[in-house]
């Protein structure tokens, strides 16, 4: 027999629901009731209407938001707040500008006590997943939008997360830069083995990136299915009020 958490889903929602303090109950402030649940590995994409509930969700997965009601998991434990399984990367990229790429990337690394110089090898391989390694010491303000969402997301990469969440980040970023960090994205995805969670707006964004696509509407699931059964038309008739 397999120990019982082997297979266990790396995230497990029954009747989440979050509302936002202060929000009425007939209001769509918050999401939920949510119930679905992810396997490790899979490469998710949230789509929705602005207020539909992405990042509320994102922030719940996160650990940065406790569920109101309902039972989350993340590999099988109550989720109490956020955990060194979970990164977020958020649409504007939030990097110190005093620091340089390589502290910024260091930072998480920091924060759970990682000693130099086991802090700068991991700053460096997670550079090198996202093509930054020659601007290790360069400062943020002399980078383009493309190259800071790069060194986010190495950020997120370098404390090598079994989970990563990322909240529309690419959507400041022109098409092509968009289109080429996604593809990067997925090249990432399937070295590390990583789950990840992508919330974007771009339905056609979703299709290309995930394996799974949810949509939310007004804070709750219309259609989680494999991006292979769905298409833009069927995406644009669930979003349509
Ligand atoms: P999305 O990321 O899809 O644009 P959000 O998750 O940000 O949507 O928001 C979902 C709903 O919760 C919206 O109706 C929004 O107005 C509301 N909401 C979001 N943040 C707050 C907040 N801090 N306080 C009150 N209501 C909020
Ligand atoms: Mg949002």
């Amino acid at each position: 027999m397999t120990p019982p958490t082997q297979d266990a889903p790396i995230v497990e929602l029954h009747d989440v629901e979050y509302r936002y303090p202060g929000g009425s109950r007939s209001s769509h402030a918050g999401v939920g009731p949510l119930s679905f649940s992810v396997r490790r590995g899979e490469f998710f994409c949230v789509v929705g209407e602005s207020g539909s509930g992405k990042s509320t969700l994102l922030g719940l997965l996160a650990g940065f938001l406790l569920p109101t009601s309902g039972d989350l998991r993340l590999l099988g434990e109550p989720l109490r707040g956020p955990t060194e399984r979970q990164a977020l990367v958020q649409q504007e990229h939030a990097l110190f500008p005093w620091r340089t790429v390589l502290g910024n990337v260091e930072f998480g690394l920091e924060m759970r006590g990682a000693a130099q110089p086991e802090r700068r090898e991991g700053a460096m391989n997670a550079l090198r997943l996202v093509g930054l390694e020659e601007f290790a010491f360069r400062r943020v303000h002399e980078l383009s939008g493309g190259q800071k969402q790069r060194v986010s997301l190495a950020r997120a990469l370098a404390v090598s997360p079994p989970l990563l969440l990322l909240d529309e980040p690419f959507s400041a970023l022109d098409v092509a830069t968009r289109h080429t960090l996604g593809q990067e994205l997925l090249g990432i995805w399937r070295h590390t083995g990583a789950t990840v969670g992508f919330v974007t707006h771009h339905l056609d964004e979703a299709l290309e990136l995930g394996g799974r696509v949810i949509v939310l509407r007004e804070g709750r699931v219309v259609i989680d299915g494999p991006t292979r059964s769905l298409d833009l038309g069927t995406l644009r008739e669930a979003l349509k009020v």
